[in-house]
């Protein structure tokens, strides 16, 4: 949609009654705010950009939206991986990501109330004070916004033993389709009083309401981990081990996998010392009390061993464990500079098996792989079955564009067959969203309609995002 053909709506109404600044209609700054990390998802020309900086901010936001029936796109910090956050034709663009202040602390609930813009990274240090920690840690950690995390119920490297955002979500205030303000949940740590209508906010990817405070359970601060590292041939026996070792009742705090591909990509990234020959590494922390944190990795070493693992390396020195997870968190910008160099095209894909399943994962992936000229490159969260095969393309060339499209359908199809889903973690958004319907049966489909429906009468949030 050219500007000119944006509907005309008198936004001086709007700006009177936010705060200061908050509106933008510059068309250059709301451009540059109209999309997030996912690639090969539409991004619509929105109407302005809010830069919320209260809960009165995002209330008027929503009256103005509803009167006007404008749609509205709210958005953390843009790092979405599906194409959730980018702006529709004639939308509001609602950034929160001002709203950042830690409300409260509280060490004898061990919960903490946040404003959504909180970065998560800056919550986790806020904590440590306290001798409290916030576990869910995606590999967007610095960078995403608290708000984001519980819109996607985001993962990441230690929800393996620890769970994923929605295991931290006791209540929340949201600011609905109309500008009602609400409270859902709790802050006690027990409470079975009515549907749980929290929950139904975790996931929802913009799509019900804004979601303006959070309350959420902390833990106690994690025990240091030590780390081994495993070596394979190639990935099916590495998703063999996995496995195995999680039959085994072994509970470690990371289980993230890297084939031979990225492990190669990091190395060109960086000075990490993967062994470049390698097939696949599975990186496994453990941080049980103790000596069992030692029988932990000693568990792994011999079932990595009976599954054809070449080398099986320990260490209990910070600085190496420390090296490693930094190797683990690089594949994301090692495989953007890679991609670069070979055209731009990258779709990450973010199917989760099970764990049982994995091996045959690995095996299917490589017929697929090699049945187009696309890359595929893979790593993700192994102890949860989450994995994240990368298609890498020439962007600028269509035929290659087309097979990276059917190579991404391809394994998000057998991720359903193997009893799994489309995303683990990182969401449905656009990019996913035809794939959705596929997943869910009929009913659990129109259960979604409804309930979107009921919320958002209107259609006006985050319109065309997570169904067609
Ligand atoms: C390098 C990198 C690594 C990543 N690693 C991981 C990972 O390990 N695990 C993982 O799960 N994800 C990962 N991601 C994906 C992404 O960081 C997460 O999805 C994150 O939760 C998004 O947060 P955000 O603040 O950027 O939200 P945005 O991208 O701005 O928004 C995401 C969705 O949430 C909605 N939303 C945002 N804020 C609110 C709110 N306050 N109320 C209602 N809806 C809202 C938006 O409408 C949109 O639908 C990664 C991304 C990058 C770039």
């Amino acid at each position: 949609m050219s500007s000119s053909a944006l509907p005309l709506v008198d936004l001086d109404a709007l700006a009177e009654v936010l705060s200061p600044g908050a509106l933008v209609t510059e068309a250059d700054v709301v451009a540059s705010y109209s999309f997030d990390k996912a690639l090969f998802c539409p991004v619509g020309t929105a109407l302005a950009l809010i830069r919320a900086q209260s809960v009165d901010d995002v209330v008027e936001t929503m009256r103005f939206a509803t009167e006007h029936r404008i749609p509205v796109v709210t958005q953390g910090t843009r790092t979405g991986l599906s194409g959730a956050a980018n702006a529709v034709d004639g939308c509001l663009l609602l950034n929160v990501a001002k709203m950042n202040e830690i409300v409260s602390i509280d060490p004898v609930e061990q919960t903490c109330q946040v404003q959504p813009g909180v970065i998560n990274l800056e919550l986790k240090n806020a904590l440590v004070e306290y001798g409290l920690s916030y576990p869910p840690d995606p590999g967007s950690v610095a960078i995403s916004t608290i708000g984001g995390n519980v819109a996607t119920n985001a993962g990441g490297m230690c929800c393996v033993k620890y769970g994923v955002t929605k295991d931290y979500v006791r209540g929340m205030t949201v600011v609905l389709a109309d500008g009602t303000v609400t409270k859902l949940g709790r802050s006690t740590a027990k409470g079975v009083a009515g549907l749980d209508l929290a929950s139904l906010f975790v996931g929802s990817e913009g799509t019900l309401g804004v979601i303006v405070e959070i309350t959420l359970a902390l833990r106690a601060t994690m025990p240091p981990a030590i780390t081994a590292v495993g070596i394979f041939a190639d990935t099916e026996s590495a998703g063999h081990t996995v496995a195995e070792y999680m039959a085994s009742g072994a509970a470690p705090s990371m289980l993230e996998l890297l084939d031979g591909a990225t492990i190669r990509a990091i190395n060109g990234y960086g000075d990490f010392g993967l062994p470049d020959a390698a097939g696949a590494l599975l990186l496994v922390q453990s941080n049980a009390p103790g000596q069992s944190a030692v029988a932990e990795l000693e568990a792994f070493q011999e079932i990595a061993e009976r599954n054809g693992g070449l080398e099986v390396h320990f260490s209990d020195d910070p600085a190496d464990s420390e090296l490693l997870v930094a190797a683990r968190r690089a594949v994301s910008p090692a495989l953007e500079r890679h991609a670069h160099s070979i055209g731009g095209g990258e779709l990450i894909d973010d199917v989760c098996v099970p764990r049982s399943r994995l091996g045959e994962f690995f095996a299917k992936l490589a017929v697929i792989d090699a049945r187009y000229d696309v890359e595929i490159l893979t790593a993700g969260h192994a102890g949860d079955g989450n994995m994240h095969p990368t298609v890498i393309f020439d962007a600028r060339d269509e035929a290659m564009v087309a097979q990276a499209q059917s190579a991404f359908a391809e394994i998000m199809q057998l991720g359903l067959d193997l009893g799994g889903t489309i995303t683990g973690e990182h969401g449905v958004g656009y990019l996913k969203r035809e794939w959705l319907r596929r997943e869910l049966d009929e009913g659990a489909s129109l259960m979604h309609e409804r309930i979107r429906a009921a919320l958002d009468p209107l259609g006006i949030l985050n319109p065309g995002k997570v169904f067609a």
